[in-house]
């Protein structure tokens, strides 16, 4: 007799992190190497940021306040809702597994477009629910084919919008199909992290989507634009408190840290300076991802902080390609490479991998 795992979970892949930089470096004897391969932004958090961290640092003696407070008034006043609509959370990714325990169970299904956020298929499976995912179309979200997915057993709907991995997102048409495709008592669950890059007025805000539409929540973060991915904090809203109210019972007592939370209201108040740095990375967006397309890259249009390359069979090979270059890029065998959107100089060398790449294909 042993003890005895949940099939379900015996039989999940563990997660693979990525390559860290310092690792690479040693292994190339390079002074250092270049990480684009998981989202984050290349800049230090603000330095009003980093100084209300630096204050905050002195009462770690004690719990974290669990209702998060004053994060929660400060989002619930940001985005014009009362606080009963606004849940906080360890990372984004913590409310979609909180969001997935609260709504789903055995026998439920879980819709999302694939391929899609890594973390779906295995939240799903922890919750016990069963994921349904309808291939892309030109690496975008198909709303018909998804709409023509829903059945009586469909609880949960994720959109990522833009999509992770493929950059690309849904406008208004689009997501309208969605919103209207499912009924009352299916949850759509539109995954924001990388909204803050969004500068296309054709793609909806979720947060305006949701407006009328009580099954409809919003997942955001700070570990993107906000720069705070080392301090896990994200947040939910939706207008029918009930989903917060759920979300929140499956909250793992003070999972949000008093730095994370003193980091993420310190970070509001900073809301100007964090728009200038993502205009920034758009910038950079746009040069790279006009370069690779003069390389022959048939890149789709981003709406991120990264760019996705639909390379198929030469995903890996491509990602092992840059890594010999001191490159770290984040492929998904037999898809693609995603690859964050780094500073000038580190995208720079990024494209010269690429074009590398190019000429050793002839
Ligand atoms: C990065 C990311 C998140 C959020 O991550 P947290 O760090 O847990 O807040 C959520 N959804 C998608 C699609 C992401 O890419």
């Amino acid at each position: 007799m042993s003890v005895r795992v949940r099939p379900a979970i015996a039989e999940l892949a563990a997660y693979q992190p990525g390559r860290s930089a310092a690792d690479l470096a040693r292994e190339l004897g390079m002074s250092q190497a270049i990480k684009l391969a998981s989202n984050e932004i290349a800049y230090p958090p603000l330095p009003s940021v980093v100084a209300a961290i630096a204050e905050a640092a002195c009462d770690v003696n004690r719990y974290p306040d669990n209702g998060a407070t004053d994060l929660t008034a400060a989002l619930a006043r940001r985005f014009d809702l009362p606080v009963e609509s606004v849940a906080i959370g360890c990372g984004s990714v913590s409310l979609c597994q909180q969001l997935l325990q609260s709504f789903t169970g055995p026998g439920d299904e879980v819709l999302v477009g694939w391929r899609s956020f890594e973390a779906y298929p295995l939240l799903v499976t922890v919750a016990g629910a069963t994921l349904v995912r309808v291939p892309l179309r030109e690496q975008t979200h198909d709303p018909e084919a998804m709409a023509a997915a829903i059945t009586d057993a469909t609880r949960v709907m994720f959109v990522c919008n833009p999509n992770n991995p493929t950059s690309t997102a849904l406008g208004s048409a689009g997501l309208k199909i969605l919103l209207d495709a499912v009924g009352p008592d299916t949850l759509i669950v539109i995954d924001e992290a990388y909204r803050e890059f969004v500068t296309d007025p054709d793609i909806p805000d979720g947060r305006e989507l949701m407006r009328g539409r009580p099954n409809v929540c919003v997942l955001r973060t700070f570990s993107k634009a906000y720069g705070l991915a080392g301090l896990r904090v994200g947040y939910l809203l939706a207008e029918d408190p009930v989903i917060a109210t759920a979300v929140r019972k499956t909250y793992v007592p003070f999972s949000v840290s008093t730095l994370a939370q003193v980091a993420a209201v310190a970070s509001l108040r900073a809301e100007d300076e964090m728009r200038e740095r993502c205009g920034a990375v758009v910038s950079e967006r746009e040069r790279v991802t006009a370069a690779l397309v003069d390389l022959g890259q048939p890149v789709p249009k981003s709406h991120a902080n990264f760019v996705w390359l639909p390379l198929g069979p030469d995903a890996l090979e491509f990602a092992g390609f840059c890594e010999a270059r001191g490159v770290i890029v984040r492929p998904f065998a037999g898809d693609g490479a995603r690859v964050t959107i780094g500073q000038p100089q580190e995208n720079d060398a990024f494209l010269s991998a690429v074009a590398d790449w190019d000429g050793s294909r002839g």
